[in-house]
């Protein structure tokens, strides 16, 4: 593939004042580095936006003013330690921008969970922008048949499910019920799909509003529960007589973690995958978890080798991210929508 040379501006979205006042303008002089020994400069053509750049955007911690991490694009550059094979090759970037690979967690191969770990678009910049620097040790490589715009989803939203779902393979079996709540945005349904198309599980799905309804439905959900106006906790044990056997809670809300326990039978699972506001805790009983013996646990993104399997299932058609394509000066508009919950299964912006 030629590769042109890449020029020394660029244009790219950027986070001023994070907190309640944000905003984000779009700028047409953002610098454009050269990669380091280990680094390559990738040529995005796609970036996902995730609901967790809430949290950035909100200044619920810092963030580099440049956010994304579910970016698409083509090796342009690489550093003196990278080989130029990777040159033309289609990359993605996650989260995950590197880890200490010396730490326990990093030996047994649990990098995402590092706690020397660096973010994209928190410790170095992220991909709203035309050209971004990547740690060519970390890159996912992208396998042929897939559009760049549906590999964007998998790279965070899916990667983040198939992790989760990953904690209770051993502790579930086909047919087991699990519930997902939040199952209509970008994290929810590519859930659904992978419970109930890979794991076989029955999937009782938690969001509100028609459309959502309809994309739980069609990822595979057998129920669907409005909790805007039905009793869930109610209709989960109508509907698997002791509780679901798990739940995975996507919302970053008080009210979705407060529910969960209600969710599961004595011996559940409960999956923490949202990330609300830092002062949000757990609110459940000690003493009620201790009786009934519940597993809570966290959960955040995936291996790469959870990564490669879920590309496989993607390029298979197994599973079927939904995405709603829009131009690169949407990009602000669209994180005030993430922010009222408004988005429909993942939306994904072009980059110029
Ligand atoms: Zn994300
Ligand atoms: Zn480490």
């Amino acid at each position: 593939m030629a590769v042109s040379i890449p020029p020394k501006l660029q244009q790219a979205a950027v986070v001023q004042d994070p907190g309640p006042n944000y905003t984000i303008s779009l700028c047409e002089d953002s610098p454009i580095t050269s990669p380091g020994p280990n680094e390559a400069l990738v040529k995005l053509t796609c970036s996902g936006i995730c609901h967790s750049e809430v949290r950035a955007v909100r200044g619920w911690g810092v963030y580099n003013p440049i956010i994304g991490h579910e970016g698409v694009g083509v090796v342009v550059a690489v550093g003196s330690d990278v080989s130029s094979t990777l040159m033309g090759e289609r990359v993605g970037f996650k989260w995950l921008y590197n880890a200490c690979q010396e730490c326990s967690v990093c030996r047994k191969g649990f990098f995402h969970h590092c706690s020397k770990q660096q973010n994209v678009g928190r410790h170095v910049p992220g991909t709203l922008q035309q050209y971004s620097i990547a740690d060519a040790r970390f890159l996912t490589t992208i396998p042929s048949g897939l559009s760049d715009v549906v590999v964007a989803p998998l790279l965070c939203a899916g990667l983040t499910m198939a992790g989760a779902l990953a904690h209770v393979d051993g502790e579930l079996q086909a047919g087991d019920w699990i519930v997902i709540s939040g199952s209509g945005g970008g994290l929810g349904h590519l859930g659904v799909q992978i419970a109930s198309r890979v794991k076989k599980y029955r999937v009782i799905a938690i969001d509100s509003g028609r459309e959502k309804r309809d994309l739980s439905l069609s990822s595979g959900a057998e129920v669907f529960l409005d909790f805007q106006n039905e009793d869930v906790a109610k209709r989960v044990l109508e509907l698997t007589e002791e509780g679901a056997h798990a739940t995975i809670v996507v919302p970053g809300t008080k009210e979705a973690l407060q529910m969960a326990p209600s969710l599961v039978r004595n011996l559940g699972h409960i999956i923490c995958v949202g990330l609300p506001k830092n002062d949000i805790e757990l609110p459940i009983s000690a003493t009620l978890c201790a009786a009934r013996g519940l597993t809570i646990r966290g959960s955040s993104v995936g291996s790469e080798a959870q990564m490669t399997d879920l590309l496989q299932l993607a390029v298979e058609g197994v599973i079927t991210p939904a995405v709603e394509v829009f131009s690169f000066s949407d990009t602000p508009e669209l994180i005030r929508k993430i922010e009222k919950d408004e988005v429909l299964g993942r939306a994904v912006v072009k980059i110029p």
